[in-house]
């Protein structure tokens, strides 16, 4: 099988650990062939985002366009967009692409606290959840497309992403990272059912290391879902990934805030074990 085309639709963390490095990384440890067109640069470290430029839409659209007039796109990943002009810059394109796997993961704030969405382009946000396929929000994200507090409890998490799911007619994937306690589980959720389609137990793994786990697990199910029957068995295979990466995220010792995980983890290891 050849190796699906997967473009990140998203913003730049020169330090390699979100964004679309975060997401190029993820991409190839997935087996796919990746794509960038950039939203955003920010300027940004471990510790923290100092600045956010965001280029002309027309020049996203342009970046856009030059990919799909080309390239057999397989899946798009769509992460930080910041401006509701930027927002409509990618609907309109996906309108007109018709890309057969949208993944979108609605970025609002980076864990250190800064803000890469702007509050007035919430709105267009929630309308363009309609045009993906799969939204990967992390609670306090799922709480603002619901207009509510974030959930503090798995079961309050489900009932929320049942009723985005329902208000959008998208999947949504629920994602535990954020609850308290010892585990950390993620559960897939339809439009139009009374509980989850899939939950996927997993237990939190002690590290700090995590910057950019969000957009590099929507990355891995975008791609894992050409290389997989189902959306199941594309959160299955990303999760499962992503647990690796997390698990060797210390030795790479990046910086001195929350460091990024280790992508490639699996392969090294396994690169290794050959020789
Ligand atoms: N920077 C960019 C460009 C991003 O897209 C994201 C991810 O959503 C982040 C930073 C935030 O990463 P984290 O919250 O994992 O630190």
């Amino acid at each position: 099988m050849r190796p699906p085309r997967v473009l990140s639709v998203a913003g730049s963390d020169p330090s390699g650990g979100a964004g679309i490095q975060a997401d190029l990384k993820s991409i190839a440890a997935n087996g796919g062939y990746g794509m960038a067109a950039i939203t955003a640069l920010t300027a940004q470290n471990t510790t923290g985002v100092a600045a956010i430029h965001i280029p002309p839409s027309g020049f996203l659209a342009q970046q856009l366009d030059a990919v799909s007039a080309d390239i057999q796109i397989d899946a798009v990943k769509i992460g930080m967009l910041f401006t509701e002009q930027v927002i409509h810059t990618v609907k309109h394109w996906l309108a007109d692409a018709r890309p057969p796997v949208v993944v979108l993961d609605p970025v609002m704030v980076a864990t250190s606290g800064a803000r890469l969405l702007d509050p007035a382009a919430q709105s267009a946000l929630r309308e363009l959840c309609s045009a993906a396929d799969l939204i990967t929000p992390n609670l306090p994200e799922l709480g603002v497309l619901n207009r509510t507090e974030t959930a503090t409890s798995l079961a309050a998490a489900f009932n929320q992403a049942q009723r985005l799911a329902d208000t959008v007619g998208t999947k949504v994937l629920v994602k535990g990272g954020h609850l308290p306690g010892p585990d950390s589980p993620d559960a897939l959720v339809e439009p139009g059912r009374l509980s989850p389609i899939a939950q996927f137990p997993a237990v939190r793994l002690p590290t700090r290391n995590t910057h950019g786990t969000g957009c590099s697990l929507s990355a891995a199910v975008a791609t894992q879902r050409c290389l997989t029957e189902s959306w199941t068995a594309a959160v299955g295979a990303a999760k499962n990934w992503l647990s690796a990466a997390i698990a060797a995220a210390d030795v790479l010792d990046v910086g001195e805030g929350p460091g990024p995980i280790n992508h490639f983890a699996q392969l090294w290891q396994n690169a290794e074990n050959l020789t």
